[in-house]
């Protein structure tokens, strides 16, 4: 979401002759868009405001924006005097006056609930690149007892059907081959999420369409059977499901128990097999038990996802559940805790990708396998990352085939057929 908002911050800014450059060095403006989902966010935020005075930036203006600006009042100024405007993600309007006029040690925050940016068109900086993104909701009614966004992003706001529609025809014309919806809990958009899904995928059939995050209460039978009937919407859902036993999900307030999330799972796997199930999985949340962790360890076994994104707790200031909990997980539990999950879904994937062994899979081509550039890589229909010899370097954005003969835990490799 926050690479969504830097792009329609870039267009904004664009608007008003504030040309993005390649080095901060040279910038007049420096902009951190920062995130506060994770502590680690914050820390980056302050690390990197570190290294600006560090190497001697701080005379030039610099903006902090992003949800994690929601969270911060001027009290930030005493520790980092020569930070000069921090704004929220609403008043991104405003930004360019404000820079225009040498603003100092200004805070503009707020919730402006419908801006969605509607009319802006994003300026998306890396035009050679397969995927493009567009946040049709923002905010989020669910409140997990963990989570900081319904405080940052304020409530559940959906961006106008028509509006979504243009700027997809707009993604096609540039030549992108894939298109990302993106929303706290997607399935909620407010103008219903099977149709704009159906309009999209028919109006824009040459790009492949995929959408996060699902919540097992909301993706519905109707979106289920509207994937069903467009080849051009991915064999792909996050669904997360944090922890599989029923007293840590109602600790987390994520309002469904695990027998609510196995209905929704086998509904989809019954409609569409082949359907690319992702999860997130938080380890050592406040008071989890062995045997709750036990019961987490059982659901990855028994229902083999695809693909898990694990995660340790850590406590977010202002959320309920440091209110009412604690933190009290040691930290080298959750650590094996953690390990354990990795390791176990590393089975998982690796027993559900040899299947793919002699295989040939379209994919498209998204460029070199970073760390190793005797491979180039591409994700196939269901987001499987899978990877060939670079020796006929094929260009970005490629159709290609690629012939299985090798499985790790993390991806597929093979040759192009
Ligand atoms: Fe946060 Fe829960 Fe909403 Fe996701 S569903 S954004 S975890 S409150």
């Amino acid at each position: 979401m926050n690479i969504c908002d830097s792009e329609i911050l870039l267009s904004i800014l664009a608007g008003a002759g504030i040309v993005q450059c390649d080095r901060m060095e040279d910038a007049d403006v420096i902009v951190l868009n920062c995130c506060s989902v994770r502590e680690a966010g914050h820390e980056k935020t302050f690390s990197r405001l570190d290294y600006i005075q560090n190497i001697g930036l701080d005379e030039r203006i610099i903006v902090i924006c992003g949800c994690f600006a929601t969270q911060l009042d001027g009290s930030l100024f005493k520790r980092y005097p020569f930070v000069d405007i921090i704004i929220t993600p609403d008043r991104y309007r405003s930004l360019p006056s404000m820079i225009k006029k040498g603003e100092q040690h200004v805070v503009l925050n707020g919730s402006l609930l419908n801006e969605m940016y509607a009319d802006i068109v994003p300026l998306r900086t890396i035009e050679d690149t397969t995927t493009a993104a567009i946040t049709i909701m923002k905010g989020c009614n669910q409140f997990c007892s963990y989570c900081i966004e319904p405080y940052t992003r304020g409530r559940e706001h959906s961006r106008d059907m028509e509006s979504i529609l243009r700027e997809c025809r707009n993604i096609a014309d540039k030549g992108y081959r894939e298109l990302t919806f993106v929303g706290h809990i997607i399935d909620r958009y407010e103008f219903g999420f099977a149709q704009l899904l159906d309009k999209a995928a028919a109006i824009c059939p040459k790009l492949r369409i995929k959408y996060l995050s699902s919540h097992p209460l909301t993706f519905t039978d109707d979106i289920i059977e509207t994937v069903k009937r467009h080849d051009n919407i991915m064999r792909v859902v996050h669904l997360p499901v944090q922890s599989g036993a029923d007293s840590v999900l109602e600790r987390m307030h994520r309002g469904y128990t695990i027998q609510q999330y196995k209905e929704r799972y086998w509904a989809i796997k019954r409609e569409i097999p082949d359907m690319t199930i992702v999860t997130d999985i938080m380890v050592g949340f406040c008071g989890e038990t062995d045997e709750e962790f036990r019961q987490t360890l059982d659901l990855i076994s028994e229902l083999a996802f695809d693909d898990i994104n694990v995660f340790r707790f850590s406590m977010r200031k202002g959320t309920s559940a440091s209110s009412k909990y604690q933190d009290d997980v040691p930290e080298g539990i959750k650590i094996e805790r953690y390990k354990a999950v990795y390791e176990l879904s590393e089975v998982t994937k690796y027993t559900a990708y040899s299947g793919e062994i002699g295989k040939t899979i379209p994919i498209i081509v998204e460029g070199l396998w970073p760390g190793d550039d005797q491979f180039q890589f591409g994700r196939d229909h269901r987001l499987r990352t899978i990877l060939f010899k670079a020796d006929d370097e094929l260009p970005v954005n490629a159709d290609a085939k690629v012939r299985i003969t090798e499985v790790t835990g993390q991806v597929l490799k093979g040759v192009i057929a």
